[in-house]
């Protein structure tokens, strides 16, 4: 917006400055073009008065310059002397310095300056000007200039060219130059005119701080007038976008909003919801205890659900007793039933209109977004379907849009409460996968991998139920029970076998970034007493991206104990290959999808290739899991494996089946493959 102050301050400047140049300029110019021609007129008529009275005496000194040529013949004329003294005579106490007369030719026959006799000035101007007829002047600076008697400086000079004519026949016959000194006169108007623009100078300045008060005025009008247009369009604004009952934003804000929401989540590949909240019964309220209850009840419950959101969530009022709530990001389709929950409880509280304790329950209905090719109204209208549900199922309800919906909230919080059962109830089970030694094929390790023995599903494999454990946080007391439980079975098995066997345990990022890691796998140790040479951990490329310093830390502490550590799945995760020979880790574990396709992929044989060099080179061992046929061995074999993992040789087994196949009587695998 436009500072009207600083627009006034500066071009009022810039004016005043424009000015002052402008009118010292044209006054000192108007001035010296008088003082020129007041000096010319001087300068005239004292050359005319002095013609007047040398001439007759002296015209035939002029006429008989035409046959002198060389100066010395002009210089050395008697009558130069006499010319002097009755010049000095004429001009004195005049502001006269010097006299010339030229003839015709140019040549200057007389000066006061003896030394210029003799010269030619036949080209100057101001000599044709005079030659012809005309009177010409000009004023200039002289630094030193030959007065009279004496050597004048920095002064300033007007030089007159005038022509003298004949008596008798009014021809020229001469052209006198007189210089006269008008330096005491520019100096005056040099100071009159510095008086001048002082004057002028000091008028401007009142005039611009009058117009400055002015100005001031008019800015701090605008300024407030403006800010008064602010506050009253941000006043319209809200009115347009906020419910004044509750202060919540409404429908408008809604509408505009969730356009960008939806783009957003599509863009972002992410899940949010819509929940419609009706209240029962608030018609009835209206009714029986009047409109101010009925206001009443409806800014408690706006109070109510603001209580219950988290972070994103933004709860709007649509009309009368509806309200819609918008989850954001849920990284659970069932945070959203918990939010109904919570919303349901919260709003069980009796609420006290016109001295009565009432309680009013609301019904949600909930939809999930973004849904192919649906519109927020659509949404909506899933939504508020889904609240008709839950209203006809009676007080207290909440209801998804579909079948499929409340499925997928309601598997995970069912698993939850499952998998605490669980851990509670011993519902876990280890297998064991053996590990095949590729150059003997006899059995050279164990990973211990986890099974969920579910009371109704059977066997329960760790993909469907690791990442839930994962994020409950739950991982640590599992992870802690695999550990204690593995080295407890491998120290029976190394007890009974002849040869050390080593025992490999998954862990998971939550429990490789929990505190007390190290001191969970110590105390395994400790308490089943197996050799620390026995046990490695499995970890995965994924922990060591975030804090690479803090996981290298990490791994040195655990190597410290005694245990070797391992690096899962390698090759599918996002591990910087520069940063490899920094972890203190004994084997890389290829992923098993580039086993997978071994035959059949070039891709995966080179990739694997690249693995086996990159292990070789950092001295550190090589583990191929997933193998499935001998074809995929072979192959890896030639590639300089040192250990094999899959079904080809055995699935994962139960302890005791383990303990038949490979304790008690060692199979030997260079018969099977
Ligand atoms: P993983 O550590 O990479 O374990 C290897 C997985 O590959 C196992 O799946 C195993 O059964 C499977 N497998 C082995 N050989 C073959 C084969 O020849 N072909 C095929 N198709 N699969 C083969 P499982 O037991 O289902 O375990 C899956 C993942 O769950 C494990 O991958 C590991 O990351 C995790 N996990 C298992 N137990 C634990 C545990 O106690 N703690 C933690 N944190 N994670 C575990
Ligand atoms: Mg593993
Ligand atoms: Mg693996």
């Amino acid at each position: 917006m436009l500072n009207l102050r600083l627009y006034y301050a500066s071009t009022s400047l810039i004016g005043i400055v424009a000015v002052i140049i402008g009118l010292s300029y044209y006054s000192r110019h108007l001035a010296l073009q008088t003082l020129v021609q007041h000096q010319t007129r001087a300068n005239v008529d004292l050359t005319n008065s002095f013609a007047n009275s040398i001439w007759s005496e002296f015209s035939n000194f002029v006429e008989d310059s035409y046959d002198l040529q060389d100066s010395e013949s002009l210089r050395s004329r008697t009558e130069l002397d006499y010319l002097q003294l009755i010049t000095a005579q004429q001009m004195d106490h005049t502001n006269v310095v010097k006299v010339k007369i030229y003839n015709l030719d140019g040549l200057t026959v007389f000066s006061t300056d003896a030394r210029q006799i003799g010269k030619n000035k036949h080209d100057n101007l101001g000599f044709q000007q005079a030659a012809s007829g005309e009177v010409a002047s000009e004023i200039s600076f002289r630094n030193e200039f030959y007065a009279f008697e004496n050597i004048i400086v920095d002064r300033n000079l007007i030089s007159t060219y005038i022509p003298v004519k004949s008596k008798e026949n009014n021809a020229i016959v001469a052209v006198f130059e007189v210089y006269s000194d008008v330096t005491p006169l520019i100096d005056d108007i040099d100071g009159t005119q510095l008086k001048i623009i002082a004057g002028v100078l000091l008028s401007l300045s009142a005039l611009y701080c009058f117009l400055f008060l002015i100005v001031n005025r008019a800015h701090q009008v605008i300024q407030k007038q403006n800010e008064h247009r602010r506050v009253y369009e941000e006043k319209i604004r809200f009115q347009a976008y906020n419910d004044s009952l509750t202060g919540l934003p409404n429908r408008n804000q809604f509408t505009e909003t969730m356009v960008q929401v939806l783009a957003d989540a599509r863009r972002a590949r992410s899940t949010g919801a819509i929940m419609f909240l009706d209240l029962n019964r608030f018609k009835m309220v209206n009714d029986s205890l009047g409109h101010d209850a009925g206001d009443q009840l409806l800014r408690t419950t706006a109070n109510r659900i603001q209580t219950c959101l988290h972070g994103d969530d933004v709860v709007y009022r649509l009309s009368g007793d509806e309200f819609i709530v918008v989850m954001q990001k849920l990284s659970h389709v069932d945070d959203a039933a918990l939010l109904a929950k919570r919303i349901v409880k919260a709003m069980q509280a009796p609420v006290s209109l016109n001295n009565y304790a009432m309680t009013v329950n609301i019904s949600i209905g909930i939809t999930l977004f973004p849904r192919e090719g649906l519109s927020v109204d659509e949404l909506v209208k899933q939504a508020d379907s889904a609240m008709y549900r839950a209203k006809r199922l009676g007080n207290d309800q909440y209801e998804f849009y579909s079948p499929e919906m409340s499925r997928l909230a309601g598997e995970r919080l069912t698993m939850e409460t499952e998998l605490k059962t669980a851990i509670n109830q011993e519902q876990f089970i280890l297998y064991y996968q053996p590990k095949i030694d590729a150059a003997t094929l006899e059995i050279a390790g164990v990973e211990a991998l986890i099974r969920w023995e579910h009371p109704m599903r059977g066997i329960v494999p760790p993909d469907s139920f690791i990442p839930l454990l994962e994020e409950t946080g739950l991982i640590n007391t599992v992870g802690e029970w695999v550990l204690n439980t593995a080295c407890h079975q491998a120290k029976i098995w190394n007890d009974l076998f002849d040869k050390p066997l080593r025992i490999s345990v998954n862990i998971s990022a939550r429990q490789f970034s929990s505190r007390d890691l190290v001191s969970v796998v110590r105390n395994a140790l400790v308490e089943s007493e197996l050799p620390p040479s026995c046990l490695e951990l499995e970890l995965t490329e994924s922990m060591f991206v975030e804090d690479t310093e803090h996981a290298i830390h990490l791994m040195l502490e655990l190597k410290d104990l005694g245990v070797s550590l391992s690096i899962d799945d390698f090759g599918s995760g996002y591990s910087s290959l520069g940063s490899l020979k920094n972890f203190p880790v004994d084997y890389l574990k290829i992923d098993r999808t580039f086993v997978n396709n071994i035959e059949d992929s070039q891709e995966d044989l080179s990739i694997i290739t690249a693995i086996t060099a990159l292990a070789r080179s950092l001295g550190l061992g090589l583990v191929a899991e997933g193998v499935e046929d001998e074809q995929q061995m072979q192959l890896l074999r030639v590639q300089g494996c040192d250990q094999f993992q899959g079904y080809f040789f055995s699935r994962p087994i139960p302890a005791d089946e383990f303990l038949a196949k490979y304790i008690e009587t060692p199979i030997e695998f260079r018969k099977a493959a």
